[in-house]
């Protein structure tokens, strides 16, 4: 299976990660990234750098792609120079950025009309899960496919599921995003409310860690509001993103999601700060900031 030549287009925080461990794991790599410098180490290390996303595809059995928001993914596949100026019958197109469920579906179908196939897998477990090769992986399209992918996902991820039809991975993914934006809030508000109380924050984490309100978020997030540390990780703007793709959901489908929406509305506030580039605790900060205390 290591002979199957992969693309890799988007060579950010998670892809870069993701694509050396595909390269370690011996499968042949070609790369692409719009800001070209991105693409250095991964070619010291043996991959094969394109010049577009379409030159990608021509050198690869399977093209996956790692991008921020759904017009990015629109424009890599859909656009000049794109990935589907290239695709032929067997190639498999893996998305994995997280994006709206409709622009997975709109993959699918121009893969099969081409005979060619497609599965929108985004992940979680942050730049620390990449890195380390222990993505959660929640994957839509074919029981073929995936099974196909199977070996590739292996070589990023340890949890990976195979949840339903094309577009399934991406509303896996928004039901995931809103869990974790929530669990930020509630976390962030803990704190707020332990530190103007006269009571050590960190105290009340290390006590709630034991409990039934422990969670990664507690964990990791709560230390990092606590030491003030807000590098991404996982930028907030890119969190908001994909509250926004839950809200449209919720909108087509007529489903209550009142609580997101108001931490989405929260996540605008952050924005306007001009901390849209900081990692999503930094709604902890926030949230002491309009309590008037400082958290760390
Ligand atoms: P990122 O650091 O911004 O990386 C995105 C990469 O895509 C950048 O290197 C960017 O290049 C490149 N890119 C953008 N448009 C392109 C184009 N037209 N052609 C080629 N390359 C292009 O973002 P990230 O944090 O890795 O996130 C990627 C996706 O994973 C997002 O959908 C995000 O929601 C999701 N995700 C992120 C995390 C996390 O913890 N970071 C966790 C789970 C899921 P430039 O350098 O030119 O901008």
């Amino acid at each position: 299976m290591a002979e199957t030549r992969i693309g890799f287009i988007g060579l950010g925080i998670m892809g870069g990660p993701m694509a050396m461990n595909l390269l370690r794991a011996g499968f042949p790599l070609t790369v692409y990234n719009r800001t070209r410098n991105k693409e250095t180490s991964l070619v010291a290390e043996g991959a094969v750098a394109a010049d577009s996303p379409a030159a990608t595809a021509d050198a690869s059995d399977v093209v996956i792609t790692m991008l921020p928001d759904t017009p990015d993914v629109e424009s890599v596949y859909f656009g000049v120079d794109g990935v589907f100026n290239r695709v032929r019958p067997g190639h498999l197109l893996i998305d994995m950025s997280t994006v709206s469920p409709a622009i997975a579906r709109k993959i699918h179908q121009a893969a099969v009309e081409r005979g060619a196939d497609s599965l929108d897998a985004p992940v979680s477990g942050g730049d620390v899960g990449a890195k380390a090769g222990t993505l959660s992986i929640m994957v839509g399209g074919s029981v073929d496919a995936f099974e196909r992918a199977r070996p590739i996902f292996q070589a990023m991820g340890k949890n990976i599921v195979h949840v339903g039809d094309a577009g399934a991975g991406q509303v896996t993914k928004a039901c995931n995003q809103i869990v974790v934006a929530l669990t930020i809030e509630a976390v962030g508000e803990a704190l707020v409310l332990a530190k103007k109380s006269g009571v050590d924050p960190s105290r009340v984490r290390q006590a709630l860690l034991g409990g039934f309100a422990q969670s990664r978020v507690l964990d990791v997030h709560g230390q990092r509001a606590l030491e003030g540390r807000f590098e991404p990780g996982f930028r907030i703007r890119l969190h908001r993103k994909d509250l926004t793709i839950a809200l449209e959901a919720a909108q087509q489908l007529e489903v209550s999601v009142p609580v997101t929406a108001m931490v989405h509305d929260m996540m605008n506030s952050v924005l306007a700060q001009g901390w849209g580039e900081q990692d999503h605790s930094i709604l902890i900060y926030e949230l002491a900031r309009r309590a008037n205390i400082d958290i760390s």
